[in-house]
């Protein structure tokens, strides 16, 4: 999703703010403890004395998780995610790290070696469920999504259900009604599967007795369009007649008419957000993440209000999941790369905030997508960029000397080549393991294009809800030769690039089973695709074992914590998952029907219980 640094924030510019934080939060960046460690520290505590033995059944008692203890399947169902993808019986947690993995035999042995005259607690996952790693997102938008999830507009069926949908949350909120100034905010509205060519408009808002009068901004579902009131229209202008990588939809007179696309969206004016606002969204957000198995996000646009409020919350520990930032990249602001240091591991691992986030153009659904030819369903554009190849050129090796990792969004084909561009020439002579850039989407990407994202080293960030939802409508818009090129996920491992896997939510739901089973089945929820039960482009889906690592290793890597993240191992942080099935074995139309059993960060649950 592109999801916009927009006028909301109507505080301080980035650097400015991101300065100030980054002074209060940086720390060192922790090296992975390791299992020795452990054992020293389990000794000087004298934990022996205090550790009773338990061998209990699942859910027989309660656990004190900040008691050592070993968590074990007795079907040898845990996914270790390690170099070798090995499965194990059991893994020992201490101090909220991984302290060793192994037999029931083998942890006892080592525990027996390392803590004599006591004895470890010992519990077993249900039958028929498997641990994994701590899922991530690589690409969400969480205060975003706690936001759409306050008026939701996905599913509607047309305007008139969507503005019906709107009259329902007013009617339900005495205190929006009694104000008639309050503003309304919406969003997952998706003009796609409607029955109209047309895009909404102010009028179909202003038309509603209980909606009119009032400021009114609906985000689209892809986030790249915003359909407003003309309240909202009024209250925002002027407006510029051209916008650049931008498009203001206008009525025959040419006046606006409440539809703002891509760059355009910026011109409107929002509310600026309060300390409440922002605390209830991210609790909807925390609570639904944790229920579906997340255990760190990878937050793709963060503004200095929202950046300011998850480093407040690192700060008082009070993150409940792992966040790892992208802050908005804005040309208009001073370059703020060398004066506004990363924030790493603050709020004792939870909150990283290394990277910048650059957007090139817009989104397929609305035609902004920038592409080498036009589309083929209007072949009056191609598309655009929402910045120039020199100004990337610029600020490009500026962020990469001064340490920040450079995340750039792009998603259609000529957008992705100006990029590898960019990047083959400011990546000569830097070392790619220090600097791990990343194309976020990079959804519709020539086969010459893969094979230099594979030769750079550059990560694909990919999104496989994406495809299953673009699957019906992608063809129309690209035709039948470069659809190819499109959410091609294998043939982007193939070249040699890592991918790291994401959902985008909130354009799709963030729930990782959802992208787990769509990069394996590229089938909808109910099993089917224009191209039949075996997926569309079924030669582009991923094995499990990619799909599994996709979400945890991978994103590991992607945000420089594969060496405390991503895989069950020794010295590692104890952050898992307990899925009531096996995924890596049940079948495909199956994965769907599993549910998170417990979610740990830290070896302490986040959701469930065990
Ligand atoms: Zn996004």
């Amino acid at each position: 999703m592109s999801l916009r640094q927009r006028p909301v924030s109507a505080g301080p510019a980035a650097p400015k703010n991101a300065a100030v934080l980054a002074k209060e939060h940086v720390s060192p960046e922790t090296s992975p403890k390791s299992a020795n460690s452990f054992w020293i520290l389990l000794g000087a505590l004298g934990l022996s004395a205090l550790l009773v033995f338990f061998s209990k059944p699942f859910f027989g008692g309660s656990i004190n998780y900040a008691t050592p203890y070993a968590l074990c399947s007795s079907e040898a169902k845990v996914y270790t995610v390690d170099a070798q993808n090995s499965q194990t019986q059991c893994i020992v947690v201490a101090e909220g790290h991984i302290a060793s993995t192994g037999s029931l035999e083998e942890i006892q042995l080592h525990w027996k070696s390392q803590v004599p005259h006591s004895e470890l607690q010992v519990r077993y996952i249900p039958p028929g469920s498997i641990i994994v790693p701590g899922l991530s997102d690589a690409h969400g938008h969480i205060l975003e999504y706690g936001a759409s999830r306050e008026l939701a507009l996905e599913g509607t069926k047309d305007i008139k259900e969507t503005v019906a949908r709107v009259r329902e949350y007013i009617l339900a909120h005495p205190e929006i009604q009694k104000n008639m100034s309050a503003y309304v905010l919406g969003g997952g509205w998706d003009h796609t599967v409607w029955p109209t060519s047309r895009w909404p408009s102010a009028d179909d808002l202003d038309s509603d007795p209980v909606l009119q009068g009032r400021p009114i901004i609906l985000q689209s579902k892809d986030c790249h369009a915003l359909w407003v009131s003309s309240k909202v229209v009024v209250s925002s202008a002027p407006f510029p007649e051209v916008v650049d990588g931008g498009l203001i939809i206008r009525d025959e007179a040419g006046h606006p008419n409440g539809m703002f696309l891509d760059n355009a969206q910026d011109l409107i004016f929002q509310p600026p957000l309060t300390d409440d606002d922002l605390s209830r969204r991210f609790s909807i957000a925390v609570q639904d993440v944790v229920a579906m198995g997340l255990t760190s996000v990878h937050d793709a646009g963060l503004n200095p209000i929202s950046l300011e409020f998850f480093a407040k919350q690192a700060e008082q520990n009070k993150l409940p999941i792992r966040i790892y930032g992208m802050t908005y990249f804005d040309e208009n602001v001073e370059y703020w790369g060398n004066t506004t240091k990363p924030i790493i591991d603050a709020g004792n691992g939870r909150l990283n905030a290394r990277s910048v986030k650059i957007f090139t153009d817009g989104a397929l659904r609305t035609s902004g997508a920038a592409l080498y030819e036009p589309y083929a369903d209007d072949h009056t554009t191609n598309g655009a960029m929402r910045i120039s190849a020199d100004v990337l050129h610029h600020w490009l090796p500026l962020f990469l000397r001064d340490g920040w990792q450079v995340n750039i969004h792009a998603i259609g084909d000529r957008a992705n080549g100006i990029i590898l561009d960019v990047f083959e020439a400011c990546l000569e002579g830097v070392n790619i393991s220090a600097s791990r850039p990343r194309l976020e989407h990079a959804q519709i990407i020539t086969q010459a294009d893969r094979v230099r994202l594979g030769k750079l080293g550059v990560i694909a960030s990919v999104q496989p809800t994406h495809a299953i939802s673009d699957m019906w409508y992608a063809e129309d818009r690209l035709g039948p030769e470069r659809i190819k090129n499109l959410y091609a996920f294998r043939s982007i491992i193939d070249s040699g690039a890592r991918i790291a896997l994401g959902s985008d939510f909130p354009v799709e739901s963030p729930n990782p089973l959802f992208g787990f089973y769509a990069a394996i089945t590229r089938l909808s929820a109910d099993g089917k695709s224009p191209h039949g039960s075996e997926g569309w482009f079924p030669e582009q889906r991923l094995t499990r074992q990619e799909a599994l690592r996709g979400m945890t290793i991978d994103p590991a890597y992607a945000s420089f914590t594969e060496s405390t993240l991503g895989s069950l191992e020794a010295g590692k942080r104890a952050d898992f998952v307990i899925l009531s099935q096996d995924i890596m074995t049940v079948a495909a139309n199956r994965v769907l029907s599993t549910k998170v059993v417990a979610t740990v960060i830290d070896g302490t649950p986040v959701y469930g219980r065990f």
